[in-house]
């Protein structure tokens, strides 16, 4: 396997992009674009260990990337460091940054239902004349005539928060024995493992929801607040907010087994583009959470609520969606950021949405107040003008400043007031002037550690891949 220069390429030539792709599965094309090589960083795995907020005592963050402002090492063997890297990188934990949350969160202050889920399924209809399911067993769920929407309901009960990191489309990288490999195993779902928890979210009711949507914002004698806006859900269904973290597709990605970019297809869809393990150009629709949540829905409209698709979380330090929007080349990071923009326009145009996950994905827990408003401020200086404006901060490392503390306050005078971390469970609090949500971590580890607590969702036993390694 070549590991040499697949890191610091260029984007494909749009024009060789625009070729055939074909859908609606794995289509790959030949790109004809010569990719430049670069060198890239790689970070020593390592892990670190949250000690503990008093917000997420319990909760331990391991991670293989550096958690406290170490630099990264220069990947041995690798060609130079390109000023993209070695230029924006000062003092930031850069390197892998793949969130992780093992263990549980104690009852403490967290105890899922505090805040406005009631913890309940939703109730009977309080209506009458709903939709009187003339067409139940009529075949797919879908089937029913656009005339006769579905009858719904008053939602309170929890909501599902899930997250994701970009998928593990070639397992022989992944899982190779190298020193990200554990990690890989650990952090990451394959594509069969999404598709398989796809399908059964589905089978159990669930429907993607805007997570933006549950929330409605007033102007309280001039402060504005933020409260839990009534949900409506088509009766007997069920809320999930689906995000993915860290779809920067860092250099390290691209060496072990994720896709590269995000692209538009020929078509104007959402495609995924990377370089499979012999090296060869692959354009797919069916190999990213993206491109294969936009086909699940168009198959199951009744999957998505008003077209919500996920949250996507995205840092700065190494650009954007795989476009380096901040190489040190200005004409390249132009270019990046256009490319960048168009990609961005296509997902919002499909339902998805942006969070901050920290420019330099740092653990806000922990760093001082005024590195974490200095990289909040580059995030919204390099990264917004991107994606746009976002009030949603997902806490690198789920790990999270005490609320109400300076560092909290900080994110939330820049514009931040619905805040992400990790739990294991639902859990929702609604404050005055700002909404904390836990998100889920479905991985690697929660596939092998989790069954139980992860039952309403899918049976880990039979999603999880054979082809992940058997013994650890
Ligand atoms: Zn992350």
């Amino acid at each position: 396997m070549n590991r040499s220069g697949n890191g610091m390429e260029r984007a494909p030539n749009r024009a060789a992009l625009r070729l055939r792709l074909r859908l609606p599965v794995f289509a790959a094309l030949i790109v004809a674009a010569a990719l430049a090589s670069g060198g890239c960083s790689l970070t020593p795995a390592s892990s670190a260990t949250d000690e503990g907020g008093a917000a997420h005592r319990a909760v331990t963050s391991a991670d293989p990337g550096t958690a406290g402002g170490e630099r990264a090492k220069p990947d041995p063997g690798a060609g130079p460091e390109t000023g993209s890297v070695s230029g924006v990188l000062e003092g930031v934990g850069n390197g892998p940054n793949l969130d992780a949350v093992s263990g549980t969160i104690g009852g403490a202050e967290d105890s899922p239902g505090s805040g406005a889920a009631s913890g309940t399924e939703p109730g009977p209809a309080t209506g009458t004349n709903g939709r009187t399911d003339t067409n139940a067993g009529a075949g797919a769920p879908d089937a029913r005539p656009p005339s006769q929407p579905p009858k719904t309901v008053v939602y309170t009960g929890p909501v599902e928060h899930i997250f994701f990191h970009p998928l593990i489309v070639y397992p022989e990288l992944a899982f190779d024995g190298d020193e990200k490999a554990q990690g890989y195993d650990d952090w990451f779902v394959t594509v069969p493992e999404f598709k398989a928890i796809l399908e059964s979210l589905y089978e159990r009711g669930y429907m993607l929801v805007d997570l933006q949507s549950l929330f409605e914002r007033k102007n309280d004698g001039g402060r504005q607040t933020i409260a839990r806006r009534e949900l409506r859900m088509p009766e007997g269904k069920k809320p999930l907010v689906l995000s993915i973290d860290d779809m920067n597709y860092y250099d390290y990605m691209r060496r072990n087994g994720n896709v590269f970019k995000l692209i538009v297809g020929s078509d104007g869809r959402i495609a995924a583009y990377s370089k499979d393990p012999s090296g060869a150009d692959s354009v797919s629709t069916d190999n990213e959470i993206v491109p294969i949540v936009d086909a699940f829905v168009e198959r199951h409209p009744d999957f998505s609520l008003n077209g919500a698709k996920g949250l996507i979380a995205l840092t700065g330090y190494e650009g954007v969606l795989g476009y380096r929007t901040n190489d040190s080349d200005p004409a390249t990071a132009e270019s990046e950021r256009r490319e960048a923009g168009v990609v961005v326009e296509r997902l919002k145009a499909d339902g998805w949405t942006f969070a901050s996950h920290g420019w330099g994905h740092l653990d806000a827990g922990k760093v001082t107040l005024e590195r974490l408003i200095a990289d909040t401020k580059r995030w919204k200086d390099e990264v917004e003008p991107i994606v746009g404006p976002t009030p949603v901060y997902v806490y690198p490392y789920g790990s999270r400043p005490e609320t109400g503390s300076a560092k909290f306050r900080a994110l939330e005078a820049a514009g931040f007031d619905i805040l992400c971390s990790v739990g294991p469970t639902p859990y929702l609090k609604v404050m005055p002037d700002a909404a904390m949500m836990d998100r889920r971590h479905i991985d690697g580890i929660a596939l092998r550690t989790q069954r139980d607590k992860l039952l309403g969702l899918f049976d880990a036993d039979k999603v999880i891949d054979p082809v992940r390694p058997k013994t650890r």
